[in-house]
């Protein structure tokens, strides 16, 4: 069922051809690249934990098949390998010794360095996984910090993923709740989307959806399992993943798995939040924390009556250009982050006229999209119990927030990308004050 799935998505797919996941795949590593490259030279790229989990094995099993190779590229022991443009440009040079095809060994960070190096070398790249940390395997476009801003740079996905699940199984738990962390995300992702499809902003793809979607349910559905190291909860959850990713290739655009829960794992990300543990907080696991945000928001969301809202009143109220900058100056003040979410939220804002059209449409639709939220959405409760049972943290106290800090999220995260979400929604509406207010307030979702 697993491999059909995968199989009917990579027809779909632009750039990934195959995608290996079974235990023991590393052992037909050799003959994966070379359907994928034929004899053409290949380096493995890795760190130094990557590279004693499976980078060795890889480069064994490519020399011993007679592929060519360059020698390994490995980043030098003890660093912490972030997916920063200056270790892009570390790979993009060490490529520029000879016309190998970089084979990515590790996960996130890893996984994107290597993607967005190879493309700046002209070459493809084929990864090895070696945690089910995050769903960027398969997925367009590489997370990259550069200047202080992480932007989703532009390339293409790779040739071929091999996820061996015996390596997985091997990773921390940690990652592997991670993993969990950005799976969940799908389900507010989805509702972002149906939102911005119901307000015309952005129409949904059929098919794309169903890749991302089709399979959430099952591949959430067994935290606790997967926490205790069942192999075929594993399974699903690797499978979510790269179906996740594939979907964001076919659609060449992260809009398929990412929404305002993502809008605030990023801004925490960009503020650094968590950097200083070892190891340091993973992708997912602020994912995690963002999707009961966000979730949580919803709710209160789906309690009002959209279809009531003053349109006029509101029209009147909107903020021109400039005011709408000047907030994002009085929300933002880290450097590389603060001009880019003056860009990014000016690239959204929308005009008097365009405000009062969405909310003519939102009016005549909401009973239906209202409808729809609450079929596609889990409440905020039991999003925290799935990750609870997982093993990954729930509440922004174990992320290192501040409540003030992570209250503060709320307004801020909607202004760091384009991105229409829900909480773009509640702006345009007037609500989103309030709704913040009352997740906080005495008896809210966020009041202990
Ligand atoms: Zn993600």
């Amino acid at each position: 069922m697993a491999e059909e799935r995968i199989r009917a998505a990579l027809a779909e797919a632009t750039d990934t051809g195959q995608v290996v996941i079974a235990p023991g795949t590393l052992a037909s590593v050799a003959e994966v690249v070379e359907r994928s490259l034929g004899a053409g030279p290949v380096q493995v790229v890795a760190d130094a934990t990557t590279w004693r989990v499976a980078g060795e094995e890889v480069q064994r099993r490519l020399e011993a098949a007679g592929h060519a190779t360059e020698a390994p590229y490995r980043f030098p022991p003890d660093t912490l390998v972030l997916a920063s443009y200056d270790n892009v440009e570390r790979v993009r040079d060490a490529l520029a010794g000879h016309d190998a095809v970089p084979v990515a060994v590790g996960s996130g960070s890893l996984n994107d360095i290597v993607k967005r190096a190879a493309h700046e070398a002209g070459r493809p790249y084929v990864v090895v996984a070696t945690a089910a940390s995050m769903d960027g395997y398969t997925a367009f476009g590489a997370a990259i910090t550069r200047d202080g801003y992480k932007q989703t740079m532009t390339c293409p996905a790779p040739l071929a993923v091999v996820a061996d699940l015996e390596v997985l199984a091997g990773a921390p738990p940690a990652m592997t709740a991670s993993g969990y962390g950005d799976l969940l995300g799908k389900i507010t992702a989805g509702a972002d989307w149906l939102v911005a499809d119901a307000l015309e902003v952005e129409p949904i793809d059929r098919r794309v959806w169903q890749l991302a979607q089709g399979p959430l349910r099952a591949a959430i559905g067994r935290p606790a399992e997967l926490a205790g190291g069942d192999r075929e909860a594993l399974e699903r959850l690797v499978e979510g993943l790269v179906l996740s990713g594939l979907a964001m290739q076919a659609h060449a655009s992260s809009r398929p798995a990412s929404g305002a829960e993502h809008q605030f794992s990023h801004l925490w990300e960009m503020e650094s939040l968590g950097h200083d543990r070892s190891p340091p907080l993973s992708h997912g696991v602020k994912v995690g924390v963002g999707t009961v945000a966000i979730a949580a928001l919803y709710e209160r969301l789906l309690d009002r009556d959209l279809a009531a809202v003053d349109v006029e009143a509101l029209r009147r109220a909107w903020p021109g250009p400039e005011q709408a900058e000047a907030a994002v100056r009085a929300a933002h003040t880290t450097p590389g982050l603060d001009e880019a979410a003056v860009a990014e939220t000016l690239a959204k804002h929308a005009d008097q006229a365009t405000l009062a059209r969405r909310l003519a449409t939102l009016a005549d639709r909401w009973p239906l999209l209202r409808d729809r939220l609450r079929a596609q959405l889990l409440p905020a409760a039991k999003l925290r119990e799935l990750l609870a049972a997982a093993g990954a943290p729930t509440r922004p106290a174990e992320l290192g927030l501040t409540a003030q800090a992570f209250r503060d999220t709320y307004p801020r995260a909607r202004m760091i990308r384009r991105r229409y979400t829900v909480l773009d929604l509640a702006f345009e509406t007037g609500t989103l004050d309030g709704l913040v207010d009352e997740l906080f307030a005495p008896g809210g979702f966020w009041a202990d």
